[in-house]
C-alpha cells in the first residue's frame, strides 16, 4: 500500500490526485489531507478517504469542519504548523499541490522527511530552487515532477546521459489570448483570462497561462529539476497541448512525450513510477487529429516570459522577487483591482527595483522569505501608484493563514 498525503486536496491537482487514488483502492490509501477554506469539499474528502490527519489554513475552517464531522476519527491541525505536520505525517508520497509560495515550507518539510514529493507546486522551485534541491539531496528524498511539461522531460530523459542533451524545449498552449492583438489583450477581462483552451486548472495558474508567466515559471522549474543550463532551455507554443515537451540530443535526435491533455497521467506517474497505471483515459488518436502546430512565442504581446528568463539569468534571489510580484499582481487582477497588463508592468517594475538593491544572500529559508516579503510590499506599492489598486494581499510564502479555495 502506498500512503499518499495530498497538500491542496480541494484544488484542481488535489482533486485529480484523489481521483487516481480512488481508482486503485488496493494500491493507494490517503494518510493526510491539507486544504484552505473549502470546508464542504474537504469534509466530503475526509469522509470518503478517511485520512489520519487533516490540516486546514484557518481556525474558523477547522471549527466548521469539526461541526460537519462530529464523529471525528482524525487529527485536525491548523495554520502553517498544521500544514507542516501534514507534510511530515508518515506517507510514501506527498503530493505538493498548494498554489503559490505558500507551498514552499511544506514542500521542504516533506523532503526533509525523505519522502517522494510529487511536485505540482512549481512556485516552490521558483522561489527557492537551490534550497529545495539541496534539501532533497541531503535527506535522500525524491523530487518528482507533476507539471505536464516536466513530467514529459523526466520521461524522455530517463535512460539518457546528461551530457548528450543539447536543448530542452517546453511547450506552451499559448493560452486564451494566443491569437489576440495587443490592444484587445490590454482590455482582457477576468472571465476571458480564465477561459483556458485546453486545461481546467485553478485560477492563479490559469491567469499565469494567459500572460505566459506560467511558462516562464516552468523554465525556472526546469532549471532546478534537471540541473539544466538556462541557455539550453527554450519554449515553443503548441496550441493543441499534445506534445508535452521535447528534448534535442547532440546527435540531432528529438525525443518527445505525447498524450491528451489530462493531468491524471502525470499525477499517476508521480505516484507509481516506475510503474504505469491503466487509467482508462481516452486514447490519443493522431490520424484523427490530423495536424499539430508549433510557433515561436511573441515577446511583444507576452512580456512575462522574458521577465522570467531575465530573473532566471539574474541569479538565485531574483526569481523569488518575480514570483512574489506576480502573485500580488495576479491576485489584484482576479479581484478586478488592476487591468491585465498591470501584471507584466508590476513584475517588471519590481524586478527593476530589485536589481537596483545590493544582491541579498539566499542561503537560508529566512533569506528567501525576506525577498518574498519585500517584493510583495513593492508590488502592492506599484499597483497603488500606477493603477490606484487596493491590491488585496496575496498570501506570503511565510505564511499561512488564508489560502485560496
Ligand atoms: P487550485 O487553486 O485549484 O488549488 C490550490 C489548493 O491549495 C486548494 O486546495 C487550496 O485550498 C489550497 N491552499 C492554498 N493556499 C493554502 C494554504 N495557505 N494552506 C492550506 N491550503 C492552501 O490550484 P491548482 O490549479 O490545483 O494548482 C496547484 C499547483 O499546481 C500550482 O502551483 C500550479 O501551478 C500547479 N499546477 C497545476 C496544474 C493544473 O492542472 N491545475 C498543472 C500544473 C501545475
Ligand atoms: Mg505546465
Amino acid at each position: 500500500m502506498t500512503g499518499v498525503c495530498v497538500l491542496g486536496s480541494t484544488g484542481s491537482i488535489g482533486r485529480q490526485t484523489l481521483a487516481v487514488v480512488e481508482r486503485f483502492p488496493e494500491r493507494f490509501r490517503v494518510t493526510a489531507l491539507a486544504a484552505g477554506r473549502r470546508v464542504e469539499a474537504l469534509a466530503a474528502q475526509v469522509e470518503r478517504f478517511r485520512p489520519e490527519l487533516v490540516a486546514v489554513a484557518e481556525p474558523a475552517a477547522a471549527e466548521a469542519l469539526r461541526a460537519r464531522l462530529p464523529k471525528g476519527g482524525f487529527e485536525l491541525v491548523t495554520g502553517a504548523d498544521g500544514l507542516d505536520a501534514a507534510a511530515r505525517h508518515p506517507a510514501e508520497v506527498v503530493v505538493s499541490a498548494l498554489v503559490g509560495a505558500a507551498g514552499l515550507r511544506p514542500t521542504l518539510a516533506a523532503l526533509g522527511e525523505g519522502r517522494r514529493v510529487a511536485l505540482a507546486n512549481k512556485e516552490a522551485l521558483v522561489v527557492a530552487g537551490a534550497l529545495v534541491v539541496r534539501e532533497a539531496a541531503c535527506a535522500g528524498a525524491e523530487l518528482f515532477p507533476v507539471d505536464s511539461e516536466h513530467s514529459a522531460i523526466f520521461q524522455v530523459l530517463a535512460g539518457q546521459r546528461r551530457e548528450d542533451v543539447a536543448r530542452i524545449v517546453l511547450t506552451a498552449s499559448g493560452g486564451p489570448f494566443r491569437t489576440w492583438p495587443a490592444e484587445r489583450i490590454a482590455r482582457a477581462t477576468v472571465e476571458e483570462a480564465l477561459r483556458h483552451p485546453n486545461w481546467s486548472m485553478g485560477p492563479k495558474i490559469t491567469v499565469d497561462s494567459a500572460t505566459l508567466m506560467n511558462k516562464g515559471l516552468e523554465l525556472i522549474e526546469a532549471r532546478w529539476l534537471f540541473d539544466a543550463d538556462p541557455a539550453r532551455l527554450a519554449v515553443a507554443v503548441h496550441p493543441e497541448s499534445i506534445v508535452h515537451s521535447w528534448v534535442e540530443l547532440v546527435d540531432g535526435s528529438v525525443l518527445a512525450q505525447l498524450g491528451l491533455p489530462d493531468m491524471r497521467g502525470p499525477i499517476a506517474l508521480a505516484l507509481a513510477w516506475p510503474e504505469r497505471l491503466p487509467l482508462g483515459l481516452p486514447r490519443l488518436d493522431l490520424p484523427a487529429l490530423g495536424a499539430l502546430h508549433f510557433e515561436e512565442p511573441d515577446p511583444a504581446r507576452f512580456p512575462c516570459l522574458a521577465l522570467a528568463r531575465a530573473a532566471l539569468e539574474a541569479g538565485e534571489a531574483a526569481p523569488a522577487a518575480l514570483n512574489a510580484a506576480n502573485e500580488v499582481a495576479v491576485a489584484a487582477f482576479l479581484a478586478q483591482e488592476a487591468p491585465f497588463p498591470a501584471i507584466a508592468a508590476v513584475v517588471a517594475d519590481v524586478l527593476d527595483a530589485f536589481a537596483a538593491r545590493p544582491a541579498p544572500a539566499v542561503s537560508k529559508l529566512g533569506d528567501v522569505l525576506a525577498v518574498d516579503a519585500w517584493a510583495r510590499d513593492a508590488a502592492r506599492a506599484r499597483l497603488a501608484e500606477r493603477f490606484g489598486a487596493r491590491a488585496p494581499a496575496a498570501h506570503a510564502a511565510a505564511a499561512a493563514p488564508g489560502g485560496g479555495g
